[in-house]
């Protein structure tokens, strides 16, 4: 063993201390440090010949680059839709490390099967029926990608060609109906070989980002019995709107098609019985895209992806390798997901719920909720800025009352993360320039929300 290393593994102990500590002075700091920050240049050196040990790279990390990261763990950081890291989550991230499973074959490790159990705690956490069979992935995008490729392997099937055996040439053009489209679903279209322009944008309720039943209907009508893929949003992320799918389901009894439904993080409305009929008839999807890393607070990168068509998932994910053996009944994750190796990312969500369980994990709904809607009060409230819609759920949707252009939106972003206490990020939203502050972190406390204001209001100030 080369010296360094033989060296690492006799004091493991007292590294891994050192590095425990490290952790709890940056979690403590969390309060403290900014939210966001212009990253510094980048100063890279090169490789090393010789290492330093675990504890000279700790203490390089530590100068180098730690002071150049965000705030994104704690509770102002309200950019994108951010979740950051229960301490049970946390601690089940760092025993994945720890045990390092693959549980990708059952023949070694119950791992696979901890995985099973944490999906299964999921289907029980939103509300869904065991005809929902689940996989672990890294991220909403993923699971999106994961649910389009079930949905084209039943495309196939309608028309009598195994996708995943012929590849799409067998399908020939594709329509995939949406409303409210997350730009993860065309990347995803892109990948599979679909591509960005098989949707067809559906035309959605005035004022709103949810679907227009009538006009789905009628594009529906229009395809003549052509199978096709409803994309539904269960939370959009600028408004935190939801399609009916109750409505979009109804309609399978006259028209062919996959229903795909990314509840990314709408699916935890499903959590607290005030918003849980955002999501009814959530189960009745074909395939549903939920993150993890979000509003479960379960560190990056984690998401879970559900299904009721399994038997198409081994179709398109079978990895055939005569030492993996014939999928059964209960297939390996090895022919359920786009990855074969992989980590147990299961363990982190597995802690956490077994840590808080529902009604823990409903607290962190439930008050994020309430405190963005106590800002979108106080948004309201103040004459430079302007409510783009109402607070439905998490997400605080404005803009500036004057001349919000996108480079004075920009500015404003920046202005916000400049003055170091919040993040928040900007988007485009019915054509007009805005900015969204979205609350999906369990730090985050009643006390911030007027920390979170003030930052808001005196952002203005820089503007001109
Ligand atoms: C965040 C999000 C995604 C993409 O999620 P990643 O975890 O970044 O891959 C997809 N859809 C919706 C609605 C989202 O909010």
């Amino acid at each position: 063993m080369h010296p360094t290393l033989a060296s690492d593994l006799a004091n493991l102990d007292l590294l891994l201390e050192h590095t425990w500590r490290h952790a709890v002075v940056a979690l403590a700091s969390l309060e403290r440090r900014p939210a966001a920050l212009v990253p510094p240049p980048a100063q890279p050196v090169p490789l090393p010949n010789e290492g330093r040990g675990l504890h000279a790279a700790l203490d390089e990390f530590t100068s180098r680059w730690a002071p150049g990261f965000s705030g994104s763990a704690g509770p102002r950081y309200l950019g994108f839709v951010t979740g950051g890291a229960t301490p049970a989550s946390l601690a089940g991230d760092w025993l994945t490390s720890v045990y390092d499973q693959n549980p990708t074959a059952g023949i070694d490790s119950s791992a696979p099967d901890l995985e099973r159990e944490a999906v299964s705690w999921l289907r029980q956490l939103f509300g869904l029926s065991d005809a929902q069979q689940g996989v672990f992935v890294t991220g909403a995008t993923m699971s999106n990608l994961v649910g389009l490729a079930l949905g084209r392997e039943w495309l196939g099937e309608q028309k009598n060609v195994s996708v995943s055996d012929q590849g799409v040439v067998a399908l020939g053009q594709v329509t995939v109906l949406s409303a409210t489209t997350h730009s993860s679903i065309f990347k995803a279209l892109s990948v599979l070989g679909l591509g960005r322009k098989a949707v067809r944008k559906v035309a959605t309720l005035p004022e709103r980002e949810a679907i227009d039943i009538a006009a789905l209907e009628a594009e529906l009508a229009l395809l003549d019995g052509e199978p096709v893929i409803v994309v539904a949003s269960a939370g959009t992320v600028n408004t935190v709107d939801f399609d009916d799918l109750v409505a979009i389901h109804a309609l399978k009894q006259r028209y062919p098609f996959w229903l795909h439904v990314d509840a990314a993080f709408g699916a935890f409305a499903a959590l607290v019985p005030e918003h849980a009929a955002l999501v009814a008839g959530l189960d009745a999807a074909d395939s549903i895209c939920i993150d993890l890393h979000k509003w479960l607070n379960v560190p990056y990168d984690a998401a879970v992806q559900f299904t009721r068509r399994r038997d198409l998932q081994v179709r398109v994910f079978q990895n055939s390798a005569a030492y993996l053996g014939v999928p059964t009944d209960n297939p390996d994750f090895v022919h359920l997901t786009p990855e074969n190796s992989r980590r147990l990312r299961a363990l982190a969500t597995w802690f956490s719920l077994a840590a808080y369980g529902r009604e823990g994990h409903a607290e962190i709904v439930a008050r994020n909720v309430r405190l963005a809607r106590a800002l979108g009060v106080l948004v309201d409230a103040e004459s430079s800025l302007r409510l783009l819609a109402l607070t439905r759920l998490n997400v605080v949707c404005f803009t500036l009352a004057r001349e919000p252009t996108e480079a004075r939106i920009n500015a404003y972003v920046q202005a916000v993360r400049d003055l170091g206490d919040v993040f928040i990020t900007s988007t485009l939203y019915c054509g007009t320039w805005g900015l969204r502050v979205a609350f999906s972190n369990w730090r985050t406390s009643e006390q911030d929300v007027p920390r979170i204001f003030d930052s808001l209001r005196r952002a203005l100030d820089a503007l001109q």
